[in-house]
C-alpha cells in the first residue's frame, strides 16, 4: 500500500501483548512473531531457527498506545473525509486479538484508552462547523448476509441501495442520528453494543460472528466550486456570482469484521456450519477486492457479497482505506496468525 494514494489499502499490523492465560500457558515458550517497528517488518517464527520475514505499512507493537494506532491508522482516512472523500477503516483478525479493543473501546473512566470510532468523532466534531455541517451516524450487524439495525433491533433486514448513476451506496431502512457532541455518540455506542448482545442471544450466535459496521455521513457546506466535490460540482456555476455554497457530502465507514478463525468442518454442522460459510464468504470477498485494488485491477468484484457492496463507494477510486491486522502472541495460535498476516499483505 502506497502512502497517501487515494484508492490503494494502507496495511498495519497490531500485536496484542499476552493475556494472564498466555503469560503462564507460554511461560516456556517464545512468542510466534518478532516485532521490528523501526523497520516496519514482522518475523513470524517457523521453529526454534527460521523464520519469515514481512514487510507492512505500520508495524505496531504491544506497547502501542491508542492514540499513536490512531494516528497512523486512522487519522489519514477521517481528514480525507472532511475533506469530502469516502474512507473506510476496517479491522481483520482472529477473534481475542483486538479488533474491538482497537476500534470500540469507549474509554470511559480513561479517555487514553479510546478507540478509533470516538476518536474520529472526535476530530470530525472539532473539525466541522456546527451552524452550517453536519454529522449522522448509522450502527449495523451483519450477520449472514442479513443487515440488523444496531439502533432499532426491530430493523432487522435493511437493504442495500446502489444509485446507478453516481455508484453511491445508501442503507435508507436504517436509524439515521444526529450527531452534534460526544457524549450523544458515546451513548449510541453504548446502546447499539447493548443491542448487538441481546441480538446475538436471541440468534444463539457469538458477536464474534458477525461485521459491526458503523457509518459517519458529513455533509459540509463550501463556498465556491473549486475545492468542490467535481461530482457534485455544478459546471455552470463557474458564470454565477456570487457563487451559492454547495453542499459536500462524504461517508467514513468503520467495520469490526467478524473473526477470522476457521471453523473446523468436523466440529461444525447445521447453523453452525452455515454461519461459518457465511462468514467466509463475507471475508474472502473482501480479501479478494483488497487484493483487486492492491493490483490496480480494473475489475474489483465487489458484487459478491453484502459487505464488499455496502463497502463499494468507500473503498477505491477516490476513497482512502486502511486495514489494520490483529494478531496475537501465542505460538499455539501461530496458524490463524500466518493466515492473518497472509490477508494483509495480500492487500499491499
Ligand atoms: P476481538 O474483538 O478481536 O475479539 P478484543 O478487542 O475483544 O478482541 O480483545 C480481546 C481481549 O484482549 C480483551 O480483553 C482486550 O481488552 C484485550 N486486548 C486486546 N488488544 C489489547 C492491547 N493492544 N492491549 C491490551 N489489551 C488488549
Ligand atoms: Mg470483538
Amino acid at each position: 500500500g502506497d502512502d497517501g494514494v487515494p484508492g490503494r489499502v494502507r496495511v498495519a499490523v497490531r500485536l496484542r501483548p499476552r493475556n494472564a492465560e498466555e503469560l503462564v500457558a507460554d511461560a516456556d515458550f517464545a512468542d510466534c512473531v518478532e516485532l521490528q517497528p523501526e523497520f516496519k517488518r514482522l518475523k513470524l517464527r517457523k521453529n526454534n531457527w527460521d523464520s519469515e520475514t514481512y514487510e507492512f505499512d505500520e508495524v505496531l507493537t504491544e506497547f502501542a498506545s491508542q492514540k499513536r494506532v490512531y494516528e497512523v491508522v486512522a487519522k489519514p482516512v477521517v481528514e480525507s473525509v472532511l475533506d469530502g472523500y469516502n474512507g473506510t477503516v476496517m479491522a481483520y483478525g482472529q477473534t481475542g486479538t483486538g479488533k474491538t479493543f482497537t476500534l470500540g473501546r469507549l474509554g470511559e473512566e480513561d479517555t487514553s484508552a479510546r478507540g478509533i470510532m470516538v476518536r474520529s468523532m472526535e476530530e470530525i466534531l472539532a473539525t466541522v462547523s456546527p451552524e452550517t455541517d453536519s454529522v449522522s451516524v448509522s450502527y449495523l450487524q451483519l450477520y449472514m448476509e442479513t443487515i440488523q439495525d444496531l439502533l432499532d433491533p426491530a430493523n432487522d433486514n435493511i437493504s442495500i441501495v446502489e444509485d446507478p448513476k453516481t455508484g453511491d451506496v445508501s442503507v435508507p431502512g436504517a436509524t439515521l442520528v444526529d450527531i452534534r457532541d460526544e457524549h450523544t455518540f458515546l451513548e449510541l455506542l453504548r446502546l447499539g453494543e447493548a443491542h448487538r448482545i441481546a441480538a446475538n442471544t436471541k440468534l444463539n450466535t457469538e458477536s464474534s460472528r458477525s461485521h459491526a459496521i458503523l457509518m459517519v455521513h458529513v455533509k459540509r457546506s463550501v463556498l465556491g466550486a473549486d475545492d468542490a466535490n467535481p461530482s457534485e460540482m455544478d459546471k455552470s456555476s463557474h458564470f454565477v456570482k456570487p457563487p451559492k455554497p454547495l453542499v459536500r457530502k462524504s461517508k467514513l465507514v468503520l467495520v469490526d469484521l467478524a473473526g477470522s478463525e476457521r471453523v473446523h468442518k468436523s466440529g461444525s454442522e447445521g447453523h453452525m456450519l452455515e454461519e461459518a460459510k457465511s462468514i467466509n464468504l463475507s471475508l474472502s470477498a473482501l480479501g479478494k477486492c483488497i487484493n483487486a485494488l492492491a493490483e490496480n485491477s480494473a475489475h474489483v468484484p465487489v458484487r459478491d457479497s453484502k459487505l464488499t457492496r455496502l463497502l463499494r463507494d468507500s473503498f477505491g477510486g477516490t476513497a482512502r482505506t486502511s486495514l489494520i491486522v490483529t494478531i496475537g502472541p501465542s505460538p499455539r495460535h501461530r496458524g490463524e496468525t500466518a493466515s492473518t498476516i497472509l490477508f494483509g499483505q495480500r492487500a499491499m
